[in-house]
């Protein structure tokens, strides 16, 4: 945190601001800072903070995304071998928590009431969708968007209420249950000598094969690759994968915990890199995947009623879509699933490949090491900028399954149903199928809208806010600084309009004022804690 100390220094010209932004980067500066007042309820005091951007891709802000990356390489380390079971009790919101929770309901609040006035609410939804961004990014748990009237970017959910749904497949085999227990830890194992380790696993799990591919990634014919099908796998990994550890908890019969990191294979399709907690055979995943399967239960998208300049409008008076030329009314979402018959199949049934690679990774070794900077590799980085086309075939493929993507309902709020003649959950007026603003159609997300980093609740016992709270007290403590106590503040955000906002370049010169009080500082304090600190610690802190 910055306080408002370095004199006020005229920059101008594009050629100043490049450089200053190159230096403040260059020295783990945040390159684009928010700006908050600080305001002391005691004495009335307002103070301007900036505090860093948080951005945890590296296009958007490098030293942000640096941090964070090391921040998830922290927990992923934390959780991984646990021997002791974590302690989950929540901690309350911390001050900056509050403010983004504050920020989130003002937002719902105007989007309600634009609802309530038949008001567009694309733009409030698009906020509300931002703000929780940030409030995941905060380490804080869990979604308020769903259920919340808005269509936010929530993950795709099946309907485990119609009772098709619970009905097995045939063509899958059965599982072995057991009984859950609470237990979260791994077994431990004593070699001859004595000695007792605890070994616990990397997993890597890839999606079925739409059709045979090069070494570049792109299909050996491009005409039979399935791209419908590798589209509806990417829209529907993140439900995939929650199935497939519940089965796993079912099948080994304690409370597993993972951490997993989710990225694009060269073929585009996503794979996810998992840290698991505990010891498992080879055979045990194999068993498992080939019983997992999630099946979507939504309206049939076989027929296209709707293109071109024929589309539904939409109804005022109804606040539904009608037919153009009849004004006859669209189906809501609900009546949609409801008329799904016992004998149809679901839309798509989602399964992980048959090829997976497992290996026991034992704690604080190398291969440990390792695998969490497999792990991490990519967090930066969106996905489809995991791998960019360097060909024309490349492009070509990107291009076929953004083709795919384009039409493919990502979720049941997806301005696409109006092609087959649904009205979308939560329809608004201006939905048009193709513009769907849902992430999962976007070149950067190619299908996957879920979070890059899917943690179990009891991996570490601690958010990534928690880790990153202690590195906070631990360099406070370390640099002799003084800690504030948030009860005694309110913060608000210091909005471009305001008289007391600073402009971007004087946001960047206190920022880089504040890098180079902390690089000298930190110097001071290493060559006090030479021998006795934790030099390591201070590095990846700083
Ligand atoms: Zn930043
Ligand atoms: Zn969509």
């Amino acid at each position: 945190m910055t306080e408002r100390t370095t004199p006020v220094i005229q920059i101008t010209g594009p050629q100043a601001r490049a450089a200053l932004r190159q230096v403040t980067q260059d020295r783990g500066g945040c390159i684009r800072p928010v700006q908050l007042r600080r305001i002391n309820l005691d004495t009335g005091e307002v103070t301007q903070i900036l505090i860093p951007c948080r951005a945890t891709l590296e296009s958007a802000c490098p030293a942000c995304a640096k941090r964070a990356q090391s921040l998830r390489a922290e927990q992923c380390r934390d959780g991984w071998h646990l021997e002791d079971e974590p302690h989950t009790a929540s901690s309350s919101p911390d001050d900056e928590q509050e403010f983004w929770l504050g920020l989130r309901a003002h937002a719902q609040v105007q989007r309600d009431q634009a609802a309530n006035e038949s008001q567009d609410t694309a733009e409030l939804d698009q906020l509300i969708a931002e703000v929780d961004d940030e409030l995941a990014r905060t380490g804080i748990r869990g979604s308020l968007t769903r259920n919340a009237g808005s269509d936010g970017n929530g993950t795709p959910q099946s309907t485990a209420r119609r009772s098709r749904s619970t009905r097995r497949r045939q063509d899958t085999p059965k599982l072995p249950r057991r009984p859950v227990t609470g237990r979260t830890t791994g077994k431990v194992y004593s070699a001859p000598d004595g000695s007792r380790y605890r070994p616990s696993m990397f997993l890597t799990l890839t999606c079925d094969s739409y059709g045979k591919v090069r070494d570049d990634g792109t299909p050996a014919d491009p005409a039979s690759y399935d791209y419908q099908r590798a589209a509806r796998d990417a829209i529907h990994f993140a439900a995939l994968f929650d199935r497939l550890i519940q089965n796993l908890r079912r099948y080994l019969g304690y409370d597993v915990q993972y951490f997993a990191a989710i990225e694009p294979q060269r073929r585009l399709a996503p794979h996810a890199h998992v840290a698991f907690r505990g010891a498992i055979s080879r055979a045990d995943p194999r068993q498992v995947i080939a019983a997992t399967y999630h099946q979507v239960w939504w309206p049939s998208t076989e027929v296209v009623r709707y293109d071109g300049n024929q589309l539904p409008v939409w109804d005022e008076a109804s606040a539904r879509y009608v037919n153009p030329q009849t004004g006859e009314l669209l189906p809501t979402w609900e009546q949609a699933l409801d008329n799904i018959a016992q004998r149809d199949q679901p839309l798509h049934v989602a399964r992980y490949g048959a090829k997976f690679d497992a290996q026991g990774v034992l704690a604080g070794t190398r291969d440990a090491k390792r695998c969490i900077q497999y792990l991490t590799k990519y967090l930066t980085e969106q996905i489809g900028r995991c791998h960019r086309a360097e060909t024309d075939a490349q492009a070509d493929h990107i291009a076929r399954l953004l083709d795919a993507l384009r039409y493919e309902p990502c979720s049941p709020t997806c301005a696409n149903w109006l092609r087959h003649g649904v009205t979308p959950k939560n329809a608004r007026p201006g939905l048009v199928p193709g513009l769907c603003k849902g992430k999962a159609h976007r070149a950067e997300h190619l299908g996957y809208a879920g979070r890059r980093v899917l943690v179990s609740r009891k991996w570490s016992g601690k958010t990534v806010a928690d880790h990153r709270a202690d590195r906070k007290a631990w360099l406070t403590a370390m640099l002799d600084l003084p800690a504030t106590d948030p009860a005694h503040y309110r913060w608000e955000r210091v909005t471009p309009a305001d008289p007391d906002a600073m402009s971007p370049t004087r946001r960047l010169l206190h920022v880089l004022a504040d890098r180079t009080r902390w690089r000298n500082a930190l110097a001071e304090a290493r060559r006090r804690a030479e021998n006795s600190g934790d030099l390591s610690a201070m590095e990846e802190a700083a």
